[in-house]
């Protein structure tokens, strides 16, 4: 399927016709499982299988570790000149985009998010993510120290060797391009596991890579649970690195990991609970309404970086309420194969189960429900939730401190910056917050005391591959994206040479 994408192109006969292969991807082939063990990966737009997916274990683990270290040591990709490297990279770039209709379908079909969106935003990200590094690598110069003239002190970054990127569901192939991008740019080896909820994308890119002429063995993806496949990993002792991308709680697991092993390096972008605050001077209400929306809706509210606690100042609480229910009213969710679909399926039922969860417990705590809060389409066979606000959040309510993962708005009323800023921070995460304010001494105020980050003000979710991305506080350790991911991927070394 190399063929340009149309908007109108019968997306139900393409899925139809697509059959995607499960299996894992060691040393540039594609391999089953060492058990021949797999598990049936279903569509949570409509529950159809998918196809049967490597169930790999610690010993496919152990096997894809070996391949990688060997390809290290050999050199053929780690001791290629950067601009060879580049060249590589921005050919597999090239691939994504010649196969966008087969990725974006893919994207589609294992996570449930709109055609549109696949084709529109992730098909497109990865491959420039993937084009940005290329073009970075052969640009990064090493520093020499200001020493005594007796000697020359240079300080150069080297790979690590073999990295383990673990990586989540919400945007299969972008999380996966912010890993492999950087780590390979670099001159790593690879083992990728992704998350056994949407594994199809990722194996796809590694065969992309692969024919785009990145040597068999640097890339390879051991599909499988996290209990086993991602533990193994992070308990791998030839693994230099892990590049972690998941919930908070499992990236407290991967530190452990790292400790109980060989102390690898750990990067992890976890979880958020960002805070999106709007000052009755905001100088367009309409422009904050809609981001507001977007902040949460987009991608079915599967976003770390998602905008799920609304702060709004008092006197214009109802008007942006008003119009946020608007948005939320046009986008209810329809089928993802349809072009127009705004809002698609959440990737399975155990999490639809948790969203649909925490809309029973906020209305149980107090929370005014003012807008969705149901399941639908349910005749679908697949796991639809409507968009959803919540008024009269306290932050003190469950909805209002955990991570709830699906297209649901707490919406908490203040009366003074200071108040605001203080229920912004008043959380264990730290990933993004936004001001609207037309007056700037308190958007300066607020971007510097807000403990995030990012911090977007008069817009939200702004974003470019040339800016790091990550948290303070339990939403991470380290950034992706930029040239900043590099400091993840690489070891710092410094050469003394003396003069006689
Ligand atoms: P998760 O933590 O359940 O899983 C993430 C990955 O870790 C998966 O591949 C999973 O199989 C693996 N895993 C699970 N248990 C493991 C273990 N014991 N050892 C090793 N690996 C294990 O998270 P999820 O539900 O897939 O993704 C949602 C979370 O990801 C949210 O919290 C979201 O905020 C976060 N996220 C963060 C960012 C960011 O950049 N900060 C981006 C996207 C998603």
């Amino acid at each position: 399927m190399n063929t340009n994408s149309n908007m109108n192109s019968n997306w139900h006969q393409r899925a139809a016709e697509l059959k995607p292969d499960g299996r894992a991807f060691v040393a540039g082939q594609r391999v089953a499982s060492l058990s021949g063990a797999t598990f049936d990966k279903r569509s949570p737009i409509d529950g159809r299988l998918l196809a049967p997916i490597a169930d790999g274990q610690s010993g496919d683990v152990d096997v894809a570790v070996a391949d990688a270290r060997a390809a290290f040591v050999s050199g053929v990709w780690a001791a290629r000149a950067p601009s060879a490297r580049k060249r590589v990279l921005q050919r597999f770039a090239e691939l994504i985009r010649a196969h966008k209709d087969e990725l974006a379908l893919l994207e589609t079909l294992d996570m449930g998010k709109p055609i549109g969106d696949s084709l529109r935003v992730d098909v497109p990200s990865a491959a420039r993510c993937i084009d940005w590094y290329a073009e970075s690598i052969d640009k990064i110069y090493g520093e020499v120290a200001p020493t005594a003239a007796s000697v020359l002190a240079t300080i150069t970054r080297e790979p690590l060797g073999v990295v383990g990127a673990i990586v989540p569901w919400n945007f299969p192939l972008i999380m996966t391009a912010w890993k492999v991008a950087p780590i390979l740019a670099a001159g790593n080896s690879l083992v990728l596991k992704p998350s056994e909820k949407s594994p199809l994308s990722a194996l796809r890119l590694a065969e992309l890579a692969i024919e785009a002429g990145v040597p068999p063995g640097v890339f390879n993806v051991v599909p499988g649970f996290g209990h086993t496949a991602g533990k193994a990993l992070a308990l791998h002792a030839d693994v230099d690195a892990i590049g972690f991308t998941g919930s908070t709680a499992t990236g407290k697991l991967v530190m452990q990991y790292a400790g109980q092993s060989n102390l690898k390096r750990v990067g992890l972008e976890c979880g958020g609970k960002s805070a999106n605050i709007v000052m009755a001077d905001c100088p367009d209400l309409e422009a904050a309404a809609t981001a507001a929306a977007f902040a949460i809706f987009f991608n079915q509210g599967e976003m770390c970086s998602a905008g799920s606690r609304l702060l709004v100042q008092r006197p214009i609480r109802e008007a942006m309420l008003e119009r946020i229910a608007a948005i939320a009213k046009r986008m209810t969710p329809g089928d993802p194969l349809d072009a127009a679909t705004r809002l698609g399926a959440l990737v399975d039922e155990t999490q639809m189960n948790r969203v649909l969860g925490y809309i029973h417990g906020g209305r149980e705590q107090g929370a005014r429900l003012h807008c969705g809060g149901e399941r639908v389409r349910q005749e679908s066979g697949g796991y639809y939730i409507e968009p959803t606000v919540f008024d009269e959040v306290s932050p003190q309510m469950t909805i209002a401190r955990e991570e709830i993962f699906g297209p649901v708005l707490a919406t908490i009323p203040f009366d003074t910056i200071d108040e605001a800023i203080s229920i912004a921070n008043s959380t264990e995460y730290g990933l993004a917050a936004a001001i609207w304010s037309r007056d700037i001494n308190v958007a300066h105020k607020a971007a510097r005391a807000l403990r995030s980050g990012m911090v977007y003000v008069n817009c939200y979710d702004a974003d470019d591959i040339t800016v790091p991305f990550g948290g303070y506080k339990q939403s991470g350790i380290g950034r992706d994206k930029s040239l900043h991911a590099f400091e993840k991927y690489t070891e710092l070394k410094t050469t003394w040479i003396a003069f006689g």
